[in-house]
């Protein structure tokens, strides 16, 4: 018997014994860590605006219990960037806010995966849905971190506020003072600050699903004012599912929550559609166009 035949003999014996069964392979754990903002927003960071200041960005929301819309959303929002070049090309992606069912980690993790195909770093403020489960606040901290936030890009400031409960807190309305430099806190001012929260406010056809009414403690006045006093160039907005604009003091304010969810079809809303919103910035002018679902 030759070197060979000694060794394929003792292999077969091993692979037969029975005494080296294979041991149960665990399913591979989800990769969660690009839902965080903190780090989507030093990815953003790390990259510069063209000299000129001019870049764009996309504005999506709403995708929870729609999967399959979704999933189509991500191919096309990469397919949008793909055929894009110098300012045109969308830098980054902001979500409005009901991204899962009701906060579950299972949920997340079912999230995750359908967002990982997008290639542009994304960053969220909270919205009801995810708050809906016993531990829906602590897996949003968790996993995406706190709800209000801002950075910079390109001379412009980018403010996330979370309204997910139905009303703005005292803090975050100070938040967003603080950041739109005013109260007497001495700052740079940003060229344009773009502010994105979850529910609309309580304002004309909006008032059927939005923040509390003042008489309520929503506190939108409060934040109203301070988007017109500090010069906002836009808001954006989720919840209603579908895409609408409304100019409140002079400021827009845009809804882009056609991410997935059912579209809310009732006669109030003139664009109920799945799709995203572009946003295109220069240092004179910001502008918008809303991109409907691939059919
Ligand atoms: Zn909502």
């Amino acid at each position: 018997m030759n070197k060979m035949s000694v060794l394929l003999i003792a292999y077969m014996l091993l692979a037969c014994n029975g005494q080296s069964p294979a041991s149960p392979v665990a399913p591979a754990a989800v990769d969660t860590s690009r839902l965080s903002n903190a780090a989507n927003i030093a990815a953003i960071e790390s990259e510069a605006a063209l000299a000129n200041g001019t870049f764009s960005f996309i504005v999506i929301g709403d995708n929870r219990s729609g999967d399959a819309i979704f999933s189509q959303l991500v191919q096309q929002m990469n397919d949008y960037a793909a055929a894009q070049s110098g300012a045109h090309k969308p830098r980054f992606v902001l979500h409005t806010g009901d991204i899962v069912p009701s906060g579950a980690l299972s949920e997340w993790d079912n999230y995750a995966q359908l967002r990982a195909p997008l290639e542009l770093p994304m960053v969220y403020v909270p919205g009801n849905h995810e708050m809906d489960s016993a531990d829906g606040a602590a897996n949003y901290q968790g996993l995406v971190g706190v709800g209000n936030w801002s950075f910079d890009f390109g001379s412009s400031r980018f403010i996330g506020l979370d309204d997910s409960s139905g009303s703005f807190s005292a803090e975050s309305v100070a938040f967003l003072r603080q950041q739109l430099g005013l109260g007497g806190i001495v700052q740079a001012p940003p060229q344009h600050a773009f502010v994105l929260f979850h529910m609309p406010l309580a304002v004309g056809r909006w008032i059927v699903h939005s923040v509390k009414p003042e008489s309520e403690g929503g506190r939108g006045g409060e934040v109203t004012a301070a988007i017109t006093q500090g010069g906002v160039a836009a808001v954006f907005l989720g919840h209603l599912h579908l895409h609408d604009e409304m100019q409140i003091d002079g400021v827009p304010y845009i809804i882009s929550g056609g991410g997935g969810a059912p579209l809310v079809t009732i006669p109030l809303f003139p664009f109920p559609e799945h799709g995203f919103l572009v946003v295109h910035v220069t240092p004179l002018e910001v502008s918008w166009e809303w991109v409907s679902l691939a059919q």
